[in-house]
């Protein structure tokens, strides 16, 4: 297979893990005899830096030319110190989600049972979650009109929704849930909302399509509570922009850290990967970074906008088998984590490249010179 993939590094931390990333997908392509070609382009603060804008023209025209995104993070402290600058990292990955189509994200909340003591929940709780999160991505009150008033004492951000935004990533999600446990739980604040009521509305009216498929529905506060009380109660959850934002960092702790957690933003045309975490600026540049977010994001790029379902097993099952070893980076070691078991972001990346070889072989699929 001959694919185009732009890798799209961003800011902080962002540059350590895509580079891990693209590394595995290289050694996938050439362990698997795929053809993959890599271009790079500028988002967030370091397009600031060197354009003025956060997603230059040159940047988007790379994007919607290619087969696949892996994305790292957006940030810097410099705007998250100074809210009065207008011109600011996020806006450019907003914007890339706009101009790409990009409606929904997908958010897998997998625990490997190697890092189920590194959750702050208790094992015995988390053994066996696996949920699948479906976050709007292009509505909700980070689109809707927001400004100041009486003098700039008054703010307002609105929650918009409208009926369609709804009815795709509904689709998406009652479909995933049919090749899952077939239950659906949609998350909104009905009780109070009046875009939530539409929301509901509309899933309800989706739900029609799927008689196989369970619909429940929870308030964002109640699902709050019980994604940490029973994680296991949950098959996929569809939400909106803002409840998702928050809904699945709080997830991030059953996985054991943000560290491990992958996302795939899919929409209209090309589809973007990325780890949930920002640019943690707070470990950029000392090798603490976990890379294995970004490794995961890699497997569902092969997995989603590629179709190589092999291979994006062959990437989780590396990892898997990186972690049974005992290595660890320093967000997911513990007490028991022997201290030369503690790896770099790269050395993480070469323990799982080196597994990729190993999991290829037992798979028979190394092309045979
Ligand atoms: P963050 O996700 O960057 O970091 C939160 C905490 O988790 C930090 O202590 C960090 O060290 C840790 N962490 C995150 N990723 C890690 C990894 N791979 N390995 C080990 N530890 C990891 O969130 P934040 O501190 O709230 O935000 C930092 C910046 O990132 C801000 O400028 C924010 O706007 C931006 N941000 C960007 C995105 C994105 O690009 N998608 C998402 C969230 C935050």
């Amino acid at each position: 297979m001959e694919k185009k993939i732009v890798i799209l590094p961003g800011d902080g931390i962002g540059q350590e893990v895509t580079t891990e990333g693209r590394r595995v997908l290289e050694k996938i392509a050439d362990l698997f005899g795929h053809r993959f070609s890599f271009d790079a382009a500028q988002i967030g603060h370091e397009a600031i830096a060197a354009t003025g804008q956060p997603l230059p023209d040159a940047s988007l025209e790379k994007l919607k030319r290619c087969d696949a995104i892996l994305f790292g993070a957006v940030g810097h402290p410099r705007y998250d110190n100074d809210p009065t600058l207008k011109v600011r990292p996020e806006q450019g990955l907003l914007k890339m989600r706009k101009e790409l189509g990009l409606y929904a994200n997908l958010r897998p909340i997998r625990l490997f049972d190697e890092l189920l003591h590194a959750s702050s929940i208790k094992p015995e709780i988390l053994k066996g979650a696996d949920i699948l999160f479906f976050r709007e991505l292009t509505g909700d009150v980070y689109f809707g009109e927001k400004g100041r008033k009486d003098q700039g004492n008054t703010a307002y951000d609105l929650m918009v929704y409208q009926r369609y935004e709804v009815t795709r990533i509904a689709h998406m999600a009652f479909q995933a849930a049919r090749t899952r446990r077939k239950k659906v739980t949609s998350v909104d604040k009905a009780n109070v909302l009046e875009s939530s009521r539409l929301w509901r509305e509309e899933v309800q009216a989706v739900s029609q399509h799927y008689p196989d498929v369970a619909l429940e529905h929870q308030f964002v506060d109640a699902a709050a509570m019980k994604l940490i009380q029973q994680p296991r109660s949950f098959d996929v959850v569809l939400t909106g922009n803002l409840f998702g934002d928050i809904l699945t960092d709080e997830a991030s702790q059953i996985a054991g850290s943000m560290g491990m957690l992958a996302s795939a933003s899919v929409g209209d045309t090309v589809g973007l990967y990325e780890p949930i975490h920002g640019s943690a600026h707070d470990i950029t540049g000392q090798g603490m970074a976990n890379p294995l977010a970004s490794i995961l994001s890699a497997a569902l790029l092969l997995q989603i906008s590629f179709e190589l379902k092999q291979e994006a097993e062959a990437v989780i099952a590396a990892v898997e088998r990186t972690l049974q070893q005992g290595y660890r980076t320093r967000d997911i070691a513990d007490g028991g984590t022997a201290p030369d078991k503690i790896l770099t972001t790269a050395r993480m990346g070469d323990r799982v490249v080196e597994q990729l070889e190993q999991v290829a072989n037992a798979l028979e699929k190394l092309p045979r010179a």
